[in-house]
């Protein structure tokens, strides 16, 4: 029973070394976050010796009391976060999820609509290489040129065509808000199943940021690890009683075998955390932050650049940055952040010309900024050096943008009670 540092000084180290890179660089990966201490200890608890297949109350296996009643906490405070009236806790990631939501209401062959990867869906609502591509008939719908927003005529349009079994609608790369009212009258007219997958999302709808689509969605999906900030892992809600037994087949056994229940656990804490006050201030800090930033990135000196952001704006917790008339491209402009410790992903933008692996976009979010605290003033702060690290000339040296990012992340210390394992 020795620990991790003596067993293992390898796996140590490298935790440690992320410990000290989350520590000392600014995480702007949109769906990414800093979940907190709590959620990290039911993680890393003896709950992942326990098989449990089957769900609370009716399980394959002995010994499940105590996961029992775990479980059942996870799935009573999602249901009242999210005013649903089912919920599934066990999807071991939101692409299980969609999985299984798929494999619930629709068969191979059938035909789905989803948000086009290019226009900011994500690989679970239908690429082509994805399962979603694999087993369904895809019929991607698109942005419009002129304001990059959800083309609901077209949508309608589409559908109507199509008549598709499933409607998908969420995204993964775009920074306004859906109309799930529209999406769910026009799959009401066609006859199919509305899923919501509001994994990026889901912690603005928790703290009433965000308007909700559990209401207006047959079966509304999500991760637990973006802006939600707990464990990654999946969820599956619905309000409608016949749905609710089919996704719990399709989960288990459908898609799995046992549940994570030390995954399971960490989703408890997390949804109790965010039904608090504090977790609501933090998501309004989320959407701060991010207007902050995209204000700061349609300034003219930055506009001089050809630097523009996608749909001028943002309403979530994301920017997506347009740089399509920059020299720099996507790939450029992340590896310039993460020369300066920032650290964010390139994306491809709507009609995007570059190659996927190259892009002429960067996604930026503001969920882990702000679980460390970041405000107002720190969000500027860390906006200017966007804007300056992106608009200097190619040989600049950026050593004193890197020292004003080390003064941002030692003004909000990030899990300073952790101990390193300080092996070796
Ligand atoms: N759905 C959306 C909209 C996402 O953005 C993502 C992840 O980025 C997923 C599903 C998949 O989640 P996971 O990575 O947990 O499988």
């Amino acid at each position: 029973n020795a620990n991790l540092a003596d067993l293992d000084p390898e796996v140590a180290h490298s935790i440690d070394a992320e410990l000290t890179r989350q520590r000392n660089g600014l995480e702007m990966i949109a769906s990414e976050n800093h979940t907190p201490v709590a959620v990290m200890q039911a993680q890393g608890s003896v709950l992942t010796n326990k098989y449990a297949e089957g769900y609370p109350g009716r399980r394959y296996y002995g010994g499940c009391e105590h996961v029992d009643v775990l479980e059942q906490l996870a799935i009573d405070r999602v249901k009242a976060l999210f005013g649903a009236g089912f919920a599934n806790v066990q999807p071991h990631s939101g692409a299980q999820a969609n999985a299984a939501v798929m494999h619930a209401l629709i068969k191979p062959g059938d035909t789905i609509m989803g948000l086009n990867l290019a226009h900011g869906g994500h690989l679970t609502h239908g690429m082509r290489i994805n399962f979603s591509g694999r087993l369904y008939n895809v019929i991607p719908y698109q942005v419009r040129a002129d304001d990059y927003r959800v083309d609901m005529d077209d949508v309608e349009r589409l559908a109507r065509e199509h008549k598709p079994q499933l409607i998908v609608a969420g995204w993964s790369a775009y920074a306004r808000q859906l109309d799930f009212e529209r999406f769910r009258s026009i799959a009401d007219e066609v006859g199919a199943y509305l899923m919501v997958d509001m994994a990026h999302f889901a912690g603005l709808v928790a703290a009433g940021l965000h308007p909700s689509p559990v209401q207006h969605a047959h079966v509304t999906t999500s991760t637990t690890h973006k802006t939600l900030a707990g464990p990654r892992g999946g969820i599956i809600l619905s309000n409608d009683a016949d749905i609710a037994k089919k996704i719990n087949s399709a989960v288990f056994p459908g898609q799995q075998g046992g549940p994570l229940e030390h995954v399971i656990a960490g989703k408890a804490v997390a949804f109790k955390i965010a039904a608090s006050a504090e977790f609501k201030e933090r998501q309004q800090r989320i959407l701060d932050g991010a207007r902050i930033l995209a204000d700061r990135l349609t300034q003219p000196d930055v506009a001089a650049h050809g630097i523009s952001v996608v749909s001028g704006g943002t309403d979530v917790h994301l920017v997506l940055v347009d740089l399509r008339d920059c020299e720099l491209d996507g790939q450029q402009a992340e590896d310039r952040l993460a020369q300066i410790d920032i650290t964010v992903n390139r994306n491809a933008v709507p009609f995007d010309p570059r190659p996927p692996m190259v892009t002429s976009g960067l996604r930026i979010g503001t969920p882990a900024l702000a679980s460390r605290g970041f405000e107002a003033a720190a969000f500027s702060e860390v906006a200017d050096i966007i804007a300056e690290a992106l608009i200097a000339s190619a040989d600049a040296d950026l050593a004193s943008l890197a020292q004003r990012v080390a003064a941002l992340a030692a003004d909000h210390p990030l899990y300073a009670d952790v101990v390193p394992f300080g092996a070796g």
